[in-house]
């Protein structure tokens, strides 16, 4: 049997890399195809050392460009290594462009297509991703969805039920696998922070950093919770222009996008996370770390319901109120079903079994 898995940007790596793993463990061969859509050591490579996923087999070096320029890039270059390869199932994870345009060429292919972190809705149109989550599931034959919520979804949007498969979620197993390694480094001890004397912060959503106005609100907002908690902001490439052309308020540091191990030992002892990434909300929940989640929807509902995430929007007294209770009164720690470590074995599971059903 031979998959092919297929990774672009930073939040795909952390979870390909159970599926990998799981899929050698099973003896399948895998090809590993990374799009380039990230490229720079920190958006990429470091995640690649740090995890010690195995170098690419191959790169189709898309890069930066419009929605539409990477998606075309991605599908025109993928194509004739799909034909090279030959592959019984093509693996997509997440919902960044490389993942759609790679389950748009392998749709048309003979292989099967299959979506780690299936099922995932924000229902905000308006958001790229949920344009690449939408069109992924529907293309996918095997949908492996994190939590019970994405099931749902998928059930209600009319997905044959034989195809959905609750096998929980990678970005756990990742962060599971490297916590105790992440607390050991000397990451806090180096930016001169003591465990819980501190808040992160990550933003990179077009809706909160392409707009002037609404990240001034944003900044404003931080700035009156670093008053009372002081706060680190690893940037992502994305918000760099905004962040120096702005006043940063006193109290915010502002530092370069960190590697894998460093960020979660920030997590981990931190006493407050705002954030609109997504994989931060689910990180934050099982770390049982408060969480405070600046947009107005969210793909991963299941880290309110089950979790410590709270959906604070963007209105920069909400969020000093919300910021003040949390600092307070904590959050009770909780996780999910099934985010336990071992998606990635379920999930290579559900493929063997799949792909031999079909031979
Ligand atoms: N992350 C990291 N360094 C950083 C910020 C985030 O390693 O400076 C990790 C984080 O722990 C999580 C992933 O990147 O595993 C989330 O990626 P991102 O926020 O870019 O994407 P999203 O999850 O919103 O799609």
């Amino acid at each position: 049997m031979r998959a092919l898995c297929v990774v672009g940007a930073r939040p795909n790596f952390m979870k390909i890399k159970p599926v990998v793993d799981a899929l050698d463990r099973r003896g399948v061969e895998v090809v590993l195809v990374h799009t380039g859509q990230h490229y720079d050591r920190s958006m990429s490579s470091v995640f690649f050392d740090e995890l010690g996923i195995r170098e690419p087999d191959r790169w189709l070096d898309v890069g930066s460009g419009s929605h539409a320029d990477q998606t075309a890039r991605v599908m025109m270059a993928l194509d004739p290594v799909m034909e090279e390869v030959g592959p019984d199932v093509v693996v997509v994870v997440g919902d960044v462009n490389s993942t759609m345009a790679a389950s748009l060429v392998a749709a048309k292919s003979p292989a099967r297509l299959a979506h780690v972190e299936a099922g995932l809705r924000s229902r905000d149109w308006t958001m790229p991703e949920e344009v690449n989550r939408l069109v992924t599931d529907n293309l996918s034959d095997d949908l492996l969805a994190p939590s019970a919520d994405a099931v749902a979804n998928l059930l209600d949007e009319g997905h044959p039920p034989d195809r959905v498969h609750l096998v929980g979620n990678v970005m756990i197993d990742t962060l599971l696998a490297n916590v105790d390694r992440a607390r050991e480094r000397s990451t806090l001890e180096s930016l001169g922070l003591a465990p819980g004397g501190y808040g992160l912060v990550t933003l990179h959503r077009p809706a909160n950093v392409d707009h002037v106005e609404m990240f001034k609100g944003l900044l404003g907002a931080l700035g009156e919770v670093a008053a009372e908690c002081p706060l680190v902001l690893p940037a992502h490439p994305r918000v760099v222009p905004l962040l120096e052309a702005l006043d940063v308020p006193a109290g915010i540091r502002v530092i370069a996008p960190l590697g894998y191990l460093d960020f979660i030992a920030l997590q981990a002892s931190a006493l407050v996370v705002l954030t609109d990434s997504g994989g931060v909300q689910e990180e934050t929940t099982a770390l049982g770390v408060p969480c405070l989640t600046l947009r107005d929807t969210t793909e991963r509902p299941i880290t309110i319901t089950e979790g410590t995430n709270v959906l604070v929007g963007r209105d920069p007294e909400r969020i000093v109120a919300e910021a003040q209770r949390v600092l307070r009164e904590g959050v009770e720690p909780r996780r999910p079903a099934l985010w336990d470590g071992l998606a990635g074995e379920r999930i290579a599971d559900v493929l063997v079994d799949e792909t031999r059903a079909r031979r």
